[in-house]
């Protein structure tokens, strides 16, 4: 049993059911015993886009000069990544954007990790750009800024909501009285925060979404930028239950072994959508992955990288198919991009 787990019943016991969301943030960012101050190194637990095919950075670095390009290249900018975690999709961008010295010369690398072994790691992949971690997106001093982040919204904390005959309740973490284990339950009567669309009796909301967006809205007002993000989840409804528990590449019980195991939840990209309009972004998007990537140029990436590497050719198609295929990643995930008004970023642009 770990200490987290005793500490996470104590508060439970004294404080009663805790929300999902606490319990979430506890198990992932706890500085002694969270997942993120514990974790060895990505990739055991899961595996992400960037880490299946080098096109993924490619192309995003690609893209990072097209935008920077887009906003008059200004001299000197903030190319800034959200949870960077290995280092490869930014070690991929670096390289594929070395090509335009006038983008390098201008870009002052940030990065943003919770993970103190993932900064290490980061730090070590990208020393070449001499990154500076930032410690808070808010702590980016002003100026024009790219922000980019993969897989970064599915870890912010959600709160849980089950409709019941009487209406919505919250869903919380509580001790189970017979055997003493951690269990799921429901409290009392609750509104949903505005924007949560639900398409069934179940429904997840993360608060860092509109902190997130805040922030953004305060800095795009100022100054120009866009912030693009990739992840997992539904484009016009909220998620239901989808809060779930990895270790060594299984899914486990999110309750089991609290701050070993990754958590992680769909993200609304709908609502986030919706929270940044308000907050008065131009927002673009969400689109399929698979649709953004295409329109990058990774067909024609993958062929000129197989004609480069003949014995690759396969796993680079493969790579590509992956992260492509409306079957595979392609749909599933999406990309969203917001920031100050103009015009869309590029494989935003619909035809
Ligand atoms: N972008 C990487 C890693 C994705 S995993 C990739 O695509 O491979 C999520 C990353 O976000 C990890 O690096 C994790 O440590 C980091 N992270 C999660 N929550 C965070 C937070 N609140 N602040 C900063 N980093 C966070």
């Amino acid at each position: 049993m770990s200490a987290l787990k005793d500490r996470i019943r104590a508060a439970i016991l004294a404080d009663g059911p805790m929300p999902v969301s606490l319990y979430m943030l506890m198990c992932l960012h706890d500085p002694q015993q969270g997942y993120y101050a514990t974790r060895p190194a990505l990739g055991r637990d899961f595996t992400t886009a960037p880490e299946t095919s080098q096109v993924f950075g490619e192309l995003l670095g690609a893209w990072a000069v097209h935008e920077w390009r887009a906003m008059g290249a200004p001299p000197s900018f903030h190319l800034v990544e959200l949870g960077p975690g290995r280092g490869t999709m930014m070690r991929d961008m670096l390289r594929a954007a070395g090509r335009d010295a006038s983008f390098m010369a201008a870009t002052k690398l940030w990065l943003e990790e919770a993970s103190p072994a993932l900064r290490q790691v980061q730090a070590e992949a990208l020393e070449a750009y001499a990154p500076v971690f930032a410690g808070g997106i808010e702590k980016i001093p002003d100026g024009p800024a790219i922000i980019i982040a993969n897989e970064y919204l599915d870890c912010l904390p959600v709160r849980q909501y089950v409709r019941d005959a009487d209406g919505w309740r919250e869903r919380a973490v509580g001790i189970d009285p017979a055997t003493r284990e951690l269990r799921f339950g429901v409290g009392g009567p609750v509104q949903l925060p505005p924007g949560v669309t639900p398409e069934s009796d179940e429904a997840e909301a993360a608060a860092g979404l509109e902190t997130l967006a805040s922030m953004l809205a305060m800095r795009f007002a100022k100054q120009p930028g866009r912030a693009l993000f990739i992840d997992y989840g539904p484009a016009n409804h909220a998620p239901g239950d989808t809060l779930r528990a990895f270790r060594e590449g299984q899914q486990v019980d999110p309750l089991a072994a609290p701050g070993e195991c990754d958590l992680t939840a769909d993200v609304d990209f709908g609502r986030f959508a919706r929270v940044c309009e308000n907050k008065g972004l131009a927002v673009h998007g969400p689109v399929e992955q698979g649709y953004f990537l295409d329109r990058l140029g990774a067909q024609a990436r993958a062929e000129q990288l197989a004609r480069a590497n003949p014995a690759r050719a396969d796993e680079i198609a493969a790579g590509v198919r992956k992260l492509t295929a409306r079957d595979e990643m392609g749909a599933r995930f999406k990309a969203i991009c917001v920031g100050s008004k103009g015009p869309a970023p590029a494989g935003f642009n619909q035809e």
